[in-house]
């Protein structure tokens, strides 16, 4: 009854929670999943932990741990949230004698040894749509300001220089949309509508809704990027998307291109930028993401003081409404992932 009121009171009411889940039946699964121990490693939104606690779930949040007090800690909890900081590798989970559950809560999961997990029966759960609209909008806000410049303009009005910077407008415009997943297809909408035409590249058959949406489907990454004014890049990280744009990939690109990457550092090569920028192929690039963050590399630091780049500090989901989504599903999907390797 206390779950029912505390989840009710967190949510205004209603007949079911938010996260998703009729309360009867997170009732029904509290006697199985009470007392079980969760460790969070990273910052996480409060609702996440006002709804693991109120069903019955002892919680230690230790956002600022470091990895030595992770190894020492981890043998005594059945689940662990992480973000991205926290890196689970296989030297942590093999570490972790109790653990039933990892919840990544966000979108990637390439911090997180899924097969080492899965080969220890550990369940693996995320939050992959949580995040979509809120980083397809900071895609787009990106877009714009390297096509008018607008971070140039900003530095000019703080020395008091009233100085007119050109830029382009993006209507009439060629986007090449890499990946057209959730957050690719969602960029390419909002796109359509200020008048670019779309081209999609995909590793999967996307041709249903690339013609629902008037958009070509490229046959090939280099075809996708051969016509196109601005690329925007919405891959995973994986094994073949490490360096994905690479010194080819800029050879084919038209002169004065813009580069859009929200998606994760390392599928850029950060060296071939940086040339293609200094040759003039890459007009502007636009950056949420690098490969280290904050930079490391040579390259990297060069990228970051770059006159012709915009680099973000990895906000793509940092919304209110995306680490409020994120921690209703994240909290969803570990109850019942739980409950279920309790075998309720
Ligand atoms: P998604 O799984 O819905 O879409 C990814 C698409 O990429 C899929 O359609 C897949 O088939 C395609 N793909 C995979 N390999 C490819 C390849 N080699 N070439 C072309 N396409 C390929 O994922 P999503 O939710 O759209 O997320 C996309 C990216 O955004 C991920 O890298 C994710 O980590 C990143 N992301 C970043 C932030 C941020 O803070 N900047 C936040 C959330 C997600």
């Amino acid at each position: 009854m206390e779950t029912r009121v505390r989840l009710m009171a967190l949510h205004g009411g209603g007949g079911a929670v938010g996260f998703g889940m009729e309360i009867t039946k997170l009732e029904k699964l509290r006697p199985c999943i009470e007392g079980a121990r969760i460790l969070i490693t990273d910052p996480v939104d409060g609702l996440l932990l006002e709804a693991l606690k109120a069903a019955g779930l002892e919680v230690d949040y230790r956002p600022g741990i470091s990895r030595g007090e992770i190894l020492v800690a981890i043998p005594e909890y059945d689940a662990l949230v992480v973000r991205s900081r926290t890196k689970v590798d296989r030297v942590v989970i093999e570490r972790a004698e109790k653990l039933k559950v990892i919840a990544r809560a966000g979108v990637g999961l390439d911090n997180v040894d899924v097969h080492t997990a899965q080969e220890r029966g550990i369940r693996v759960v995320n939050a992959p749509g949580a995040a979509t609209q809120s980083v397809a909008e900071l895609t787009i806000a990106l877009l714009i300001a390297a096509a008018r410049r607008v971070p140039e303009s900003i530095e000019l009005a703080r020395k008091g220089v009233w100085k007119k910077v050109m830029g382009i407008e993006l209507f009439g415009k060629t986007l090449a949309v890499i990946g057209f997943g959730r957050i690719g297809r969602r960029v390419a909408e909002i796109a359509k509508a200020i008048g670019m035409n779309i081209v999609a590249y995909d590793v999967m058959d996307v041709t249903g809704y690339a013609e629902k949406l008037g958009a070509r489907v490229a046959q090939s990454l280099h075809d996708a990027l051969a016509g196109a004014d601005a690329v925007t890049l919405h891959v995973p990280l994986t094994t073949d998307t490490y360096h994905l744009i690479s010194w080819d990939e800029f050879r084919v690109m038209k002169r004065g291109v813009i580069l859009v990457n929200t998606s994760r550092g390392a599928v850029v090569d950060a060296e071939a930028l940086l040339w293609a920028l200094d040759e003039g192929i890459v007009g502007a690039a636009a950056l949420d993401v690098l490969e280290h963050e904050p930079p490391a590399t040579e390259a990297e630091k060069k990228l970051a003081a770059h006159p012709r780049v915009i680099l973000t500090t990895h906000i793509g989901a940092s919304t209110i409404e995306a680490q409020r989504r994120v921690a209703v599903e994240t909290a969803r999907k570990l109850l019942e992932a739980l409950a279920e390797a309790r075998g309720c």
